[in-house]
């Protein structure tokens, strides 16, 4: 077909120019004397996306899966008990790699639609008086469903309790799109991957982790090699890593990293929700709704759309692929067949927004599902023409 192919999936996201450039580069000796030159300042930068101060930022060859398996097998010892929450397909799978480990997990079952259940977590964590729970975790963006938790309300839950547990947040789809302040939020680590908010192709887990939880990392906790941060720290200090790195992934990462700076991260936060809004106002206008249950929970990287009773939201994303070239995210799990996703996050403006409103008005007309043509376009038209293009800094 001609023309470009949109992408409109939650991750991988949309790659700028400027990172695919920065790849574009002859493979390097990742022992040779002037790599620290070009690590060290990207080990510092990457505190600065996650708001870490103390601690470690640590990149691995991997996916944000692989960052969750680092820090179950880096921070926690076999038996150990663990808090969770599932409410989307994402906070399930975290909660099946704590099992497949052995960890002891009461993983509260929530409705898809909705966030982490602050108030379940301190019921669990003030009856918890000998500290047998370990950790506490959060999905900050539940990516299949369009739901955002309130990570910093679980830190103050914790402290409010003096419970020792640490806080692990999963910010797959979160972290450099929206607010996360690592060191403020007390979040002992927090899991990134390459291909959504760093808008780079997949390849590297990027795991922040707390001074707090490097030092009291158990000594004889599970056995780990590849995922070891003892191999990390004892390399990284000096601008190497235990192994090969994924070195044309690190010089898009500083591509990545210049251009989110450049903008401000708070700005991008900023750009983040509103184009998020505007996705959202196409929804109501089509007469349709996100699937997160309240406000509170709407996620500003990417929206799931309901389908009306009797239409199936898979028959949406197939139209929407082999007759406009645009791919659309589908419903996972439970929610298959009722949801269809469109992300709105990493490198992403206005237009590319309303090409996805766009693309799904389009598909969603072909398969017959009532609305009035243009309505979610043109209501998106309507809030972005009404509205700043940086309101962060407005505000300052
Ligand atoms: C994408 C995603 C993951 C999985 O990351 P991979 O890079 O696919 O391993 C985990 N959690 C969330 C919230 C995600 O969006």
């Amino acid at each position: 077909m001609s023309g470009f192919k949109g992408l409109a999936v939650p991750g991988p996201t949309n790659m700028p120019f400027e990172v695919r450039q920065a790849m574009d580069v002859a493979l390097e000796d990742h022992r040779a004397p002037d790599f620290p030159e070009f690590t060290l300042p990207l080990f510092a930068d990457l505190k600065k996306a996650f708001m870490l101060e103390k601690g470690q930022v640590f990149v691995f060859p991997s996916s944000g899966t692989g960052g969750w398996e680092s820090a179950v097998a880096n921070l926690l010892s076999p038996g150990d008990k663990v808090l969770a929450s599932i409410f989307g397909q994402f906070s399930y799978l975290w909660v099946d790699m704590c099992q497949r480990f052995g960890l002891d997990v009461d993983a509260i079952d929530c409705e898809w639609g909705t966030g982490a259940p602050v108030e379940l977590y301190e019921q669990k964590l003030a009856a918890d008086k000998d500290h047998k729970i370990k950790a506490v975790l959060v999905t900050q963006n539940e990516t299949a469903t369009g739901v955002t938790s309130d990570v910093k309300a679980v830190r103050q839950v914790l402290d409010s309790l003096g419970h020792p547990a640490l806080l692990f947040v999963d910010g797959v789809s979160s972290i450099c799109s929206i607010e996360f302040r690592q060191e403020e939020w007390g979040v002992d680590v927090a899991v990134s991957g390459s291909q959504k908010g760093f808008m780079l192709p997949t390849g590297l887990g990027i795991v922040g982790v707390s001074q707090k939880a490097l030092d009291q990392r158990p000594r004889n906790g599970f056995p780990k090699c590849f995922f070891d941060f003892d191999d990390m720290i004892k390399t990284n200090a000096d601008g190497y890593f235990p192994y090969t790195p994924a070195t044309t992934l690190l010089r898009g990462l500083r591509a990545s990293l210049d251009m989110i700076f450049d903008e401000g991260l708070e700005n991008v936060w900023a750009r983040h929700h509103r184009l998020a809004e505007g996705c959202r106002r196409a929804v109501e206008a089509w007469g349709l709704t996100v699937c997160a249950k309240e406000p509170k929970w709407n996620s500003d990287t990417v929206s799931a759309i309901v389908v009306p009773e009797g239409y199936n939201a898979n028959d949406v994303i197939q139209t929407a692929f082999r007759k406009y070239d645009l791919s659309l995210g589908a419903g996972l799990s439970k929610v298959a067949g009722k949801v269809y996703r469109i992300g709105h996050l990493g490198y992403m403006n206005e237009l590319m927004v309303m090409q996805s409103l766009a693309g799904a008005e389009l598909a969603m007309r072909d398969v017959g599902i009532p609305f009035q043509s243009g309505a979610g376009v043109g209501a998106a038209v309507e809030y972005y023409a009404a509205t700043e293009q940086a309101p962060a800094l407005a505000a300052e």
